[in-house]
């Protein structure tokens, strides 16, 4: 096997790996940080201060997630014996690697900064298993996922702990139509 697809693999096991630890420290924090009792829902959207940060680490998660089905194929493909150029899909594994861990690492810097402004908690870093005002989208994805697709699209979004609706277009708050 190829030694890019080897590092995946040990990639891709060990993120498994983390998502149990996270899952398991998520039901340690369920018991020790119980939910806030308070509710922001029906406080009036704010713009979201650092929406460029946030739409960054959206773009990052979203690379990271292509990435992640490119590398897929590539392992597919070059089992199956598809692609005869091996060299040149070699070329291309690396480099989607390299994107996938960059992009990833960003994410990650990204989200363990960016918190809401009204409860403090980390919006694109889940804690708690049913967060009381994760959002569903449409595609199927709820809590910080849907947080990330909907501020990846600059649409307005709310935090799923307290359920502050944040805008990602300050500029809709200034115009006529709103004021
Ligand atoms: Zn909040």
């Amino acid at each position: 096997m190829k030694d890019y697809l080897i590092a995946f693999v040990i990639t891709f096991l060990g993120s498994m790996a983390a998502a149990w630890l996270s899952a398991a420290l998520a039901r340690w924090a369920n018991k020790r940080f119980p939910l806030l009792a308070q509710s922001c829902s029906s406080d009036p959207a704010q713009a979201f201060p650092k929406a460029w940060c946030l739409r960054t680490a959206a773009w990052g998660i979203f690379l990271a997630w292509g990435c992640i089905v490119a590398l897929v194929s590539f392992l597919i493909l070059a089992s199956v014996g598809v692609v005869s150029n091996s060299h040149f899909l070699d070329s291309l594994g690396i480099a989607t690697f390299a994107i996938f861990l960059s992009t990833s690492a960003l994410s990650i810097t990204i989200a363990s900064i960016i918190r809401c402004t009204k409860c403090k908690r980390h919006l694109l870093s889940q804690w708690t298993e049913h967060p009381p005002f994760a959002e569903k989208t449409k595609l199927g994805v709820d809590a910080w996922a849907a947080i990330v697709l909907r501020a990846g699209m600059n649409q307005n979004f709310q935090c799923m702990y307290c359920g502050q609706h944040f805008l990602m277009k300050p500029e809709v708050l200034q115009s006529p139509a709103n004021a």
